[in-house]
């Protein structure tokens, strides 16, 4: 069985202090890939540094909407420097209504400068959406969708949101909020997905999913969330990892067979 962890973030010093544990047990649980998002400039430098020195860690860099508060005043330069210099997302970046303080303008003009950034580096994007989905639809829409693909994160909206993502280009990634009893709503999205467009995430350090031996999460849970997601579907845990690793090496082919990431490696 091979699994990708298509977000997590491994630069967390809850999970960097003990990296070499952490990467071990995730190869004994099958983890074979994890996509690592950095959320602000400070940590940009620490995920490609895991990235180079562990093949099976695949690099994303973005400014997420808790974290925009710290960037200097050449954070898009610098992102664009990162990107051009690595093959690599970008993300985490997204819009959240639930953040506090909100500063919506704020938010948006982060948001799209990085979205365009994405299209002009012809790179995939890692979404993060909290309470903010029409202003995401709509920022989407008038930017024509995501030319080179991307994933909605840890998914928390409604099913009928689905397809109008799938079609503006993005895949659907569940964590292990969506295996908790009491998510009817995240199991109804989920049950919308079309197959070619799901995809699993452990989210770590966060969101330990049902059955985590311990508080702080990490990318070898990922087996956790897989046979929740396979109950619920109805599947079997088999086809949930071949489906969402064929799935994430599809979307992010175009990083991992440009760097040391070789597909079938
Ligand atoms: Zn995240």
């Amino acid at each position: 069985m091979r699994l990708f962890d298509a977000h997590c973030h491994l630069q967390d010093e809850r999970l960097a202090g003990r990296l070499a544990e952490v990467l071990s047990r995730a190869e004994k649980a099958g983890v074979r890939r994890m996509l690592c998002c950095g959320c602000h400039e400070r940590n940009w430098s620490t995920v490609l540094a895991l990235a180079q020195a562990h093949p099976e860690i695949v690099p994303s860099f973005g400014i997420h909407p808790w974290y925009m508060e710290g960037r200097t005043a050449g954070w898009l330069k610098t992102l664009e420097r990162f990107l051009a210099g690595h093959p690599s997302g970008v993300g985490e970046i997204g819009l959240d209504h639930a953040a506090s303080p909100r500063a919506d303008k704020e938010q948006e003009a982060v948001f799209i400068a990085q979205l365009r950034l994405a299209r002009r580096l012809k790179r995939p994007v890692s979404l993060h959406c909290r309470k903010a989905w029409e202003s995401l639809l709509g920022i989407l829409h008038a930017e024509g969708g995501v030319e080179w693909g991307g994933l909605m994160h840890s998914y928390s909206g409604p099913a009928e949101l689905v397809k109008p993502l799938e079609e503006m280009g993005l895949y659907i990634s569940f964590s292990g909020a969506v295996t908790r009893p009491g998510n009817k709503r995240g199991q109804r999205a989920l049950a919308a997905v079309s197959p070619d467009r799901l995809l699993i995430e452990t989210d770590s350090p966060d969101l330990p999913p049902l059955g985590s031996p311990g508080a702080v999460n990490e990318p070898a849970n990922l087996t956790l969330v897989a046979a929740g997601v396979a109950d619920i579907l109805g599947r079997s845990i088999d086809w949930v990892a071949e489906q969402t690793f064929a799935n994430a090496s599809r979307l992010l082919a175009g990083i991992i067979n440009h760097g040391q990431w070789k597909i079938d490696s």
